[in-house]
This record gives structure tokens, C-alpha cells and sequence, in this order.
């Protein structure tokens, strides 16, 4: 039996969306419940398929079946395709299966050629209108299907207009039109060597195989890249009889969404040409109205379409994105979907359909597209206030920020430290380049993409940044940047938007995160139904107040270093780390103890009655110290002995500390195990800082990390360590009660292996899954992402950066096998992820499934958590019901036979 690749809309459903596109399963449903919808076929995402696996080719059989299908639809309209005296017009548009709008092609008006056209003229009595279709159709084939620039077409019906002294299309007559079309024609034949094909059935072949090869145009793979969506899907391609808005004065065309894609709210929304075709809205050429003036012109057609909104949004039970025609008084809806809405209007339209009784709590959570979340909870721009957006790159880390260009990591430090804000400009960044990012407000980069270094260090310090602005060109050293006709110098302002790539000339003002009462009663429905705790990766007071402001339930991460890095403590932690002797480290950890104590005090303050994870000393000490190349250009340039004698000191102790690989070198707790009195220190801040805390009356539970864990003896002894010092610390003047826990993070796979083991000794496991990425891929991330790892995504060799989502065949077997060995041995091991991951929706899904306890994420990406947690569980338990059904169903069948 041969496949079925076409289907007429009246054999469809919305639920064929797999097979049919959305666009097209959509049209049979509407086809189905009775709308006006101009009859048609769909041919499906298989056909697609076996199109690219048979090198781009439509096989006799395809073209067998869509011959099938135009017969049916010929006899549906009593017309026949090609047929000079009634001739069948139609259109070929995409249809994906996940909506990407505006991303693949569309062609209206196929069928028409020298002789069809002039049938057209004597059906419609309006020659005008015939030859304006005719070379409606040369434009957007030639266009699309042979591959010649739109321009060429527009610089002739310019001309055309101009030597008319006109200035609308519609002021065109029939004879300007005539003439246009011969225009057409020839430059068809100038630029592609072919002239317009006059066979119709030529036309269609080639449309369609068009529409197929447009699944592959850069914008359409970069749209999948950004959301997603896997290559593998194909694109169905609808074709379906014409029906014309631009026909006279009792017709036009339209879309209108049923709510306010921007705010949310309950009401129509959309805009219309009155004696136009459908792209001319899309074109703007000519200025739409906004749909409620439709009222006043057409008030009979305003009703039926309000009724049509009406109708499709609960059939759909969501906000529906509509097309319409009117042709000669009658409406027609072209297509429909879920509109595409912003964070705030999707969170309102959510909620409001609940409380209309339109949709539950949970289709309410599952609506949530929560990657979107970021435009309410980063600053952004006041958008009354943006007028020159110079440039547009990729959106890489979420929030605007403004200040002043520097095009270099030490200008911007050096500015930062003056008190000025800044934005650090360069082609790309490298790791040499953190102090620069440390640094700015924001982050600009002419190169690389979502996955760059400048990417993900931005994100990661929940830094706004716009990378791989190809419309920048930076020249160093003029210290100037040019966008098209534009120069910035260093110094000048500018303005960044990360949630749109915007790149905009001068200090544009920005507006704080909303947090609105939409989102807040999401959340209270996420709360009700997730299983994960969501904590924060917090090391200071500020940030975890903040993240007890998204509600964050604890800190799942805080990373000590982190409170060593401001200058005046870095000097001290210097201090420490270039001691010769036990005495003078002592000396100097004896400093850096209050100063970590007050931090921790202000942490447990915040976090009153909630856990607080924090993690012991992680990196190599020489990530403390200045990199060799700058002290040496120092001491070349020193002009005192006692300068020169500290710098010689400090390049030694570099020397000394060098490693091969830091990554695997001494980090993490064999720093603890080598120099026991660094870990003793932390310790024993954290137990002060506690005892201070409880005598304030905060209830205070710290659970102390031991990072990179790789044997179990290494836990053991620091477990040791820390037990010994808080029971000193906490019984020091008085008796004190504190419940502390002490686990590790999992980062290195052999303790993941050995994980029965390493549980004896352990209160917690948390998955440090940055790490644990690196080394179970054996990859190093800057490496990865700065050399090879762009180049394994677009080979599809992996299907995700495996740093930003997390790799559950390789690294999640790992995760699974721990929690599921730890726990065999201790049933209360409590386990978390605190990596980069936490933040990540799909990850977050793959935790739920684990059954891990809890999530630890950046503050801004808690509401983020909490909401993908809840998804989570409900698509869990959405699954679990299917399979019990499966199973019922099966008995039911069993017990039949
Ligand atoms: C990790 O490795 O996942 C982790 C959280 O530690 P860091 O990123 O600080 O190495
Ligand atoms: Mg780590």
C-alpha cells in the first residue's frame, strides 16, 4: 500500500498536527466544525521527508496524489486549473508542525498565466484586479521559487509608479498593470535564464518543491536553533483555492488576534486593508486600520468576524491569531493558531481563561512558555524612549543595560573602578577577558553565538548581553565601532537590549522588572502542584534577599570564593596564598575570617529558617593571583626596588602554582586536604556566623560542601574536619543547638560511581552538573565552546550545547545512578542539582523524573524554576495516566478474548 501524503481539508483534524502542519490541521478542523473556509488539500510532513530523502525531488507517486487532490478541488469549485474560461487559482503556503511564523514562503495566485489571466478579466468584469494578480504571481514566484532578490521587482513597479505620477498601488491602472507584467517577465527571464512558466501544473510542481526546500533557509534553521525545534519535523505545504480581498471596495483582508497579544486583555485586535491581498498587510506598503474602525465601513462583517473570534478561541481554548479575506461581502478565515503573545499577555490570557472557566490550573502552568519569563524579570527598555536601534544581534543573556563603550577588558575595569558604567564592546571575548565582564553593565560582541564565551559568562553572571551583532565592525585601534553609516567611540553611550539583540545609540532609559499579579498567582498554582524544591545560587546578603524575593526555599550554592574577589579581600587572600609559612597564612586567614563571618551572618539573615548550602574553597588558588604576563609587563615598567623584589615574589609563586590542566589539578577539596587551616577558616566563619545568628534569634541550618569529591577517604576526612570545628565553635562560650548537614557535590563521575559508598558519609548529594558535564564528556568548557563545540551543533553531532541543557542518556545515567545507589543505603539522602542546568527547563524536567529533591538556580531564574518544576510534574503525571489507560485498555482487551 502506497503512503498517503495528501489530505483534503475535509479528512483532517487539529489532531493530525504531526502529519498535517499546524496551519494545515487546522484548516481541516475549522473545515470540520462548519467556518468559512476556502476548500483545499494538505500535503503532509511525510511527503517532506521523503522529498529531501529523495534528493529534493517530488516522486511520480507524490505528484500522482496532489493531481488527486487539485481534481477533488476542481470539482469542489467548478472550476479547472488552467482553464482559460474558468480558471482555478490557488495558493501554496508552509505549514510546520511547531508555528514559526513568517519563516518559510508562501505563493498566491498560482494558475494564472497569458491566457488564464484574460479569463479572469471576463469572470470578474475588473481587468485591473486580473493583471494586478498576474503580477502579484510573477513577483512572489520569481521571488521564491527562482530565486531572484525582491528588489528587482519593486524597482519596477517604482519606476512604473513613478513615470505614472502615482504613488499607491491601487491609483495603478489596468493598463499600468499590463504593463508591469511584460516588465516582469523579462527581468524573470534577465535574472533567472528561464521565462515564467505559462504550463500551471509547472507552476504548482515547482511551488511546492519551494516551499519544501524553504524549511532549510537560514532564517528558518535559525529560528529552530533559538527555540528548539528539531529539523527532523519538515514542513507540510497547504495548497488552497484562492479567494480575493482585492477584488473592490466590499472586500479586503485582515488578521486579527481574539485578545491583545501585548497586554492580554479581553479584546479584539488586529488591523485590515479594505481592496487588498493578503500581503500587503504583511508588506506595508499601505498603512492598516485597526480592526474596530472595520466597524463603522462593514459593521455586518465586523459582527461575523467578533463571532468568528468568539467561536475559534473556545474551540481552541486559547487566544486565536486569525486571517481573514472578504471577498465581494463574504468572509473567509484563511487560517488560524495560538497566537504568539509576550510574557505579560501570556500570563494574563493564562489566568483569565482560568477564572472564565476556559481552561484549568494546569493548562493554565503548561501554557506558560517560561523562557519568556525573562522580559518581566530582567530590567528592560522603555520602548516610548527607543528611536535609534543601530544594530541587531543575537539575544544571549536576558536584561538591558547602558553605559559607556570600551573596547577593552582593563579600560572597562579601569572605568568600573572610577565609578563609571560601562559596556564592554569587543569581536569576542575570551577567558582573558572576565575582568572586562566582571566589570560592565553589559556585553556586546560583533562574533560568536548563543553558545560563545561571551554568552554563557554573561549569562551566567546574569549580565545582559547581545553577541554575534554581525552589523558591528570594530576597529581597535581607532577605538571606534561602525554600524552601517554609523560610528560609536569609545566613551560614547549606548544601550543594550538582551532580550531582543537590540544594539541602540545613546543612554536609553530602562524600566525595573515587573512582578505582576498574573505572574503571582501562577506561581501560587505552580507551588500547588510541583514536587522539586527550587533553591538559589546566592554568595552575598543582596542576592539572596533577592532570591528570597522570587521565592527561593533555601540556597542551594553559595560559592565562597565569590566573597574574595573585591579588591580590598583580594589583596588579603593574596596575602594567603603567598605565605611561606603555616604562621603567615594563619596571619592572614585570621583577616579573612570576619569578613567571610559578616557575609554569612547577612546569608542566614536572609535566608531565616531556610537551608543555606555553602560550598568550601572550589577553584586553583593561582585563579587569585594576577596572570604572568601582566606581572611581568609590571615589573619591566617598576621603578622602586621594594615594588620590584614584591613582583619577582608574586611571579615565583605563579610559577609555582602552574598547572597542566587546573581543571584536574589541585581545586576543590584537595585544596581543603592539602592546607586543612583554609577549610578550618571557612569553617569556622560559618559556625560563628551561625552562633551570632541563633543569638539573634534567626533560625540558621547551613549545610556545609565539600566540592569535587572523587573517593570517598576525601569526604571522610573533611567531614571530620568540619564536625570537629563546629562542635568547638558552637559550644565555644555556651551550649548551642544548630542542625547543620554535611554532603558533597557530585561532580567528578567516579563518585557518581561510587556513590553507595560516598552516601555513608554524607547528609546530601548535590549534582554539580558544569563540572560533571566537563568530565563526563571530557570536555573543558571554554575549550569546547571556544573551539569545536559550535561546529558538533551545527553537524548535529550532539543535539544540544550539553553546558546549557543537560545530557540525560550520558550525564543524567550518572545522576541517576547516584541518587538511586545513595539512597539504597540512606532512604534520607537528601539530593539537588546546583549547576547551570537548574536553570534549565528541560533539565528541570529530567530532575523531576529522577526524583530529586530540589533545583538551585540563579535568582532571576527562580519563577523560572518554580513554573517548569510544576510543567514538569503535571507532564509526569500526565504520562503516568496515559500508561494506566494503556494498561486498562489492554485488560479490557485481554479479558475479551
Ligand atoms: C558545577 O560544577 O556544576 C558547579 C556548580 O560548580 P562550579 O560551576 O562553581 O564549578
Ligand atoms: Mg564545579
Amino acid at each position: 500500500m502506497t503512503l498517503k501524503m495528501v489530505y483534503s481539508f475535509t479528512e483532517g483534524n487539529a489532531k493530525m498536527k504531526a502529519l498535517l502542519g499546524g496551519k494545515g490541521a487546522n484548516l481541516a478542523e475549522m473545515t470540520r466544525t462548519g467556518l468559512p473556509v476556502p476548500p483545499g488539500f494538505t500535503i503532509t510532513t511525510e511527503a517532506c521527508h521523503a522529498f529531501f530523502h529523495s534528493g529534493n525531488r517530488i516522486t511520480d507517486d507524490l505528484l500522482a496524489q496532489i493531481n488527486l487532490g487539485l481534481k477533488q478541488l476542481e470539482s469542489d469549485k467548478g472550476q479547472m486549473f488552467g482553464d482559460p474560461s474558468h480558471p482555478l487559482l490557488i495558493s501554496v503556503r508552509s505549514g510546520s508542525v511547531t508555528s514559526m511564523p513568517g519563516m518559510m514562503d508562501t505563493i498566491l495566485n498560482l494558475g494564472l498565466n497569458d491566457e488564464t489571466v484574460e479569463g479572469l478579466v471576463a469572470l470578474t468584469h475588473n481587468d485591473r484586479f486580473a493583471y494586478d494578480c498576474y503580477r502579484r504571481l510573477i513577483q512572489m514566484f520569481g521571488s521564491v521559487v527562482m530565486g531572484i532578490e525582491g528588489f528587482q521587482f519593486e524597482r519596477l513597479l517604482t519606476r512604473m509608479k513613478k513615470n505614472l505620477g502615482i504613488q499607491q498601488d491601487q491609483e495603478v491602472t489596468a493598463e499600468g498593470w499590463q504593463q508591469l507584467i511584460s516588465e516582469y517577465k523579462q527581468c524573470v527571464k534577465t535574472h533567472s535564464g528561464v521565462e515564467f512558466p505559462q504550463n500551471v501544473h509547472d507552476q504548482l510542481k515547482l511551488a511546492v518543491e519551494a516551499v519544501f526546500k524553504s524549511w532549510h533557509n537560514h532564517r528558518a534553521q535559525v529560528y529552530r536553533k533559538i527555540n528548539r525545534i528539531p529539523d527532523e519535523q519538515g514542513t507540510a505545504v497547504n495548497v488552497q483555492s484562492m479567494v480575493f480581498g482585492n477584488k473592490g471596495d466590499d472586500c479586503g483582508t485582515g488578521v486579527v488576534f481574539t485578545r491583545n497579544p501585548s497586554s492580554g486583555e479581553n479584546v479584539m485586535f488586529g488591523e485590515y486593508l479594505i481592496n487588498a491581498q493578503g500581503e500587503d498587510v504583511v508588506a506595508g506598503v499601505r498603512t492598516p486600520q485597526t480592526i474596530e474602525t472595520l466597524k463603522n465601513i462593514l459593521p455586518e462583517m465586523y459582527d461575523q468576524i467578533e463571532q468568528v473570534c468568539k467561536q475559534l478561541e473556545q474551540h481552541y481554548k486559547d487566544m486565536q491569531d486569525i486571517e481573514f479575506t472578504v471577498e465581494n461581502g463574504k468572509l473567509y478565515v484563511l487560517q488560524t493558531r495560538n497566537g504568539k503573545r509576550n510574557a505579560q499577555a501570556a500570563l494574563k490570557v493564562a489566568v483569565d481563561l482560568v477564572s472564565e472557566g476556559v481552561i484549568s490550573r494546569e493548562d493554565a502552568l503548561q501554557r506558560i512558555e517560561v523562557s519568556h519569563l525573562d522580559q518581566l524579570l530582567h530590567r528592560g527598555i522603555d520602548e516610548s524612549a527607543v528611536t535609534d536601534v543601530i544594530a541587531v544581534g543575537l539575544p544571549a543573556s536576558p536584561g538591558a543595560a547602558i553605559g559607556i563603550v570600551a573596547f577593552d577588558a582593563d579600560t572597562a575595569a579601569e572605568w568600573n573602578k572610577a565609578g563609571k558604567q560601562v559596556i564592554l564592546v569587543r569581536s569576542e571575548t575570551t577567558p582573558e577577558d572576565i575582568h572586562g565582564v566582571l566589570a560592565a553593565e553589559g556585553v556586546l560582541t560583533s562574533r560568536g553565538g548563543m553558545t560563545s564565551h561571551a554568552a554563557v559568562v554573561a549569562r551566567g553572571m546574569g549580565k545582559p548581553c547581545v553577541c554575534g551583532c554581525e552589523g558591528v565592525r570594530i576597529d581597535l585601534q581607532a577605538k571606534q565601532m561602525f554600524a552601517g553609516d554609523r560610528i560609536v567611540e569609545e566613551g560614547d553611550w549606548i544601550t543594550l537590549d538582551g532580550v531582543s539583540g537590540r544594539v541602540i545609540q545613546g543612554a536609553v532609559p530602562l524600566k525595573e522588572a515587573t512582578v505582576t499579579d498574573e505572574l503571582l498567582q501562577i506561581l501560587q498554582w505552580a507551588d500547588e502542584v510541583r514536587k522539586l524544591r527550587v533553591y538559589a545560587n546566592a554568595d552575598n546578603p543582596e542576592d539572596a534577599e533577592i532570591a528570597r524575593g522570587f521565592g527561593a526555599e533555601g540556597i542551594g550554592l553559595c560559592r565562597t570564593e565569590h566573597m574574595f574577589f573585591s579588591p580590598s579581600r583580594l589583596a588579603v587572600m593574596q596575602r594567603m596564598i603567598m605565605a611561606d609559612s603555616l604562621e603567615e597564612r594563619k596571619i592572614a586567614l585570621d583577616q579573612l575570617l570576619p569578613m567571610q563571618q559578616f557575609d554569612f551572618e547577612g546569608i542566614f539573615k536572609a535566608m531565616d529558617g531556610l537551608p543555606v548550602t555553602v560550598r568550601l574553597l572550589d577553584p586553583p588558588l593561582h585563579e587569585f593571583l594576577p596572570n604572568l604576563s601582566e606581572l611581568q609587563s609590571k615589573l619591566q615598567s617598576s621603578d622602586t626596588d621594594e615594588e620590584k623584589v614584591q613582583l619577582q615574589q608574586m611571579i615565583r609563586k605563579v610559577n609555582a602554582l602552574h598547572e597542566s590542566n587546573p581543571m584536574l589539578g589541585q581545586r576543590g577539596c584537595r585544596l581543603g586536604i592539602v592546607y586543612p587551616e583554609i577549610y578550618d577558616m571557612q569553617i569556622e566563619a560559618i559556625f560563628k556566623a551561625a552562633s551570632a545568628c541563633i543569638d539573634r534569634g534567626v533560625s540558621v541550618h547551613p549545610e556545609i560542601m565539600i566540592p569535587l569529591v572523587g573517593d570517598v577517604s576525601e569526604l571522610k576526612i573533611l567531614r571530620e574536619l568540619v564536625d570537629e570545628v563546629a562542635e568547638q565553635v558552637l559550644s565555644a562560650d555556651k551550649k548551642r543547638e544548630c542542625r547543620y548537614k554535611v554532603g558533597t557535590m557530585i561532580e567528578v563521575p567516579r563518585a557518581a560511581l561510587t556513590a553507595r559508598r560516598i552516601a555513608a558519609h554524607a547528609d546530601f548529594f548535590s549534582f554539580g552538573t558544569n563540572d560533571l558535564t566537563q568530565m563526563t564528556y571530557g570536555y573543558s568548557r571554554d575549550d569546547a565552546e571556544g573551539k569545536f563545540l559550535a561546529h558538533y551543533l551545527d553537524k548535529k553531532l550532539l543535539p544540544h550545547n550539553p553546558f546549557q541543557v543537560l545530557d540525560s542518556e550520558g550525564v543524567g545515567q550518572l545522576i541517576d545512578l547516584a541518587v538511586t545507589a545513595g539512597r539504597a543505603l540512606k532512604p534520607t539522602l537528601k539530593t539537588g542539582i546546583c549547576g547551570e542546568h537548574g536553570g534549565d527547563k528541560d533539565s528541570i524536567a529530567f530532575c523531576h523524573q529522577t526524583g530529586l529533591d530540589y533545583v538551585s538556580c540563579s535568582p532571576y531564574r527562580i519563577p523560572m524554576a518554580r513554573i517548569a518544576a510544576a510543567q514538569a510534574a503535571i507532564e509526569h503525571n500526565n504520562q503516568v495516566e496515559k500508561q494506566a489507560e494503556k494498561q486498562a485498555e489492554k485488560q479490557v482487551e485481554a479479558k475479551a478474548v
